[in-house]
């Protein structure tokens, strides 16, 4: 499932794609993908005519910013959108398109079917779901110590699971999770009430300084990502401990172990992020 690095470098990607295009007509094959308004007819119906002035990330949220509405789409586990010429054939799993007056398409391809889309008037999606709970921003202003500290320390469940808690922190899933209690050096079953300040330091820190370096090598390299469909692909940087089960680590060449936390593999080295509190590491 695309994360915040991953949604971020779509977001990006379709500024640079359809930012200023005007939508003609939109068509919708698969029903269950648009959520608000429930009838699809009525969807496309307030969408003819639109503009599209601005694309933005709420967590791992896209929110089309048009002329008086805003569109939010969720790609959930396979979602994809890519930018066509009007006469190119419609791959198979293509669900929603949106035909612009300069006979390109956006369209909206989906294996599994998970993604969503929501309408609403401007203001009104972060008061309504599927935006109205989702916690602090990891890469926005609100995202200070503070604020993660508060949201992290007073609880006594593990903090693994609780960095996945979209309520808590927006955007960040299993890989950024893993990564960045690698590089805090944070066992992922220490309890959140036990992580000591210093830690906590730490682990802000690695939150911020994995998703962005996420964001910048995804970012810089997006070109590589629009393939010859104009398909955006998702960008996964290199990792240290996710998906590296039994490879040696790269800072102490101890094995990488991996076990279930909350229901997901979870990856962590047991040289660099003990289970026992210890000296800080640097
Ligand atoms: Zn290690």
């Amino acid at each position: 499932m695309p994360e915040l690095p991953e949604v971020e470098t779509v977001v990006q990607t379709l500024n640079k794609l359809v930012k200023g295009k005007n939508i003609n007509e939109v068509s919708v094959h698969l029903a269950r993908i648009i959520q608000r308004p429930s009838d699809p007819d009525e969807f496309c119906a307030i969408l003819r005519g639109r503009s599209i002035h601005n694309i933005e990330r709420r967590g791992k949220f896209i929110r089309f910013l048009l002329d008086g509405l805003v569109l939010v789409s969720h790609l959930r586990m396979e979602g994809r959108y890519g930018l066509y010429q009007s006469d190119e054939p419609v791959e198979k799993h293509t669900h929603v398109i949106f035909h612009f007056d300069d006979g390109t398409e956006l369209r909206y391809k989906d294996v599994r079917q998970f993604g969503t889309m929501h309408l609403f008037s401007p203001g009104e999606e972060f008061v309504q779901p599927p935006l109205h709970k989702l916690g602090l921003e990891p890469l926005g202003p609100e995202f200070t110590f503070e604020a993660f500290r508060e949201q992290i320390s007073p609880r006594s469940t593990k903090i693994k699971p609780l960095l996945l808690n979209q309520e808590r922190i927006a955007g960040i899933g299993n890989i950024y999770a893993d990564e960045a209690l690698f590089r805090a050096g944070i066992h992922p079953e220490r309890t959140a009430d036990s992580l000591t300040r210093k830690e906590l330091l730490r682990l802000h820190e690695a939150i911020i300084e994995t998703l962005q370096e996420a964001v910048s090598a995804g970012g810089s390299s997006i070109k590589s990502y629009v393939n010859g469909q104009g398909e955006m692909g998702m960008f996964q940087q290199s990792l240290n401990v996710y998906g590296r089960k039994d490879m040696p680590c790269n800072e102490c060449g101890q094995l990488v172990a991996k076990t279930v936390l909350g229901g997901r593999g979870t990856h962590y080295c047991p040289s660099c992020q003990p289970l026992k509190r210890r000296k800080v590491r640097r």
